[in-house]
């Protein structure tokens, strides 16, 4: 429900900034909903009361916004007691550089809330959730690991810098969503560029690899399918630059079929 990634992006809605849907049978997630994500989700089809677990990496607005809407969407407006929150300490609790941004009222919604550090793994629902080190201005950031009922599995950095050992923890993982806000030779402290993601990648050996998450520099300066043209070539992992409303099925044995709708 969306590919844009930081304040420019946000504002302008050049690209939308609503999140990723994760559906798999019973299980049906939405990943860092970010501003449009309520919108988007009732626009395409996909409706938020089915959602099962929100998933939110950190505090930020481009991944954080729309929380609390989603919270009361999947609990039936707030009368049902159902699903879970998944989200870094920050999004409940705040910390020395954000508040938090779901509130106590929102907190007690759920039928489970997991605030979780890097390391943490929890099973819900036939669904496996690694909380994964992420670096990043809020110093709460973290990444997921997911291992889905049917046994796929899928990784998602959320917004990190590289640093040593990143992509170890999504090592093999049939899909890497990588937040790759910026482009080649275009580094920003606490955020990831493709530089960054090629060597993220390198440790990673996904099957496949997508890019989303696209500032501006990346949007205006080159395009994103140069880029994760680039980031195949170099690496030699099967790599997409995600669009807007764009959908993927995920089949481990037959790899990735993409469809569109809208
Ligand atoms: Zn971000
Ligand atoms: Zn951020």
């Amino acid at each position: 429900m969306g590919t844009g990634g930081g304040r420019f992006a946000i504002v302008t809605q050049r690209r939308r900034t609503g999140g990723i849907r994760i559906i798999d049978g019973k299980v049906n997630l939405h990943l860092d909903p970010g501003p449009g994500a309520l919108v988007y989700s009732i626009e395409q089809g996909l409706d938020p009361r089915k959602i099962t677990g929100v998933l939110v990496s950190h505090a930020h607005p481009d991944h954080a916004n729309d929380s609390s809407v989603l919270l009361e969407a999947m609990t039936g407006g707030a009368l049902k007691r159902r699903g879970f929150l998944a989200c870094a300490r920050s999004v409940t609790q705040g910390n020395d550089s954000v508040d938090a941004v779901v509130s106590r009222y929102h907190k007690g919604l759920p039928g489970n809330v997991f605030e979780l550090s890097p390391g943490d793994t929890v099973s819900v629902g036939g669904l496996e959730i690694r909380a994964v080190k992420a670096i990043h201005y809020d110093p709460d950031t973290i990444g997921f690991r997911l291992k889905l009922p049917n046994g796929e599995t899928l990784g998602y950095t959320s917004d990190t810098e590289f640093f040593e050992g990143a992509g170890k923890p999504y090592r093999g993982v049939d899909v890497l969503i990588l937040c790759s806000m910026r482009p080649r030779g275009a580094p920003l402290k606490w955020h990831m560029s493709i530089d960054d993601a090629i060597k993220i990648l390198e440790e990673a050996k996904p099957k496949e690899a997508f890019l989303t998450h696209f500032g501006m520099r990346m949007l205006v300066e080159t395009s994103p399918e140069n880029e994760a043209k680039y980031v195949e070539k170099v690496t030699g992992i099967p790599t997409k630059a995600a669009r807007d409303n764009m959908r993927v099925k995920i089949e481990r044995k037959h790899g990735l079929t993409e469809f569109f709708q809208g």
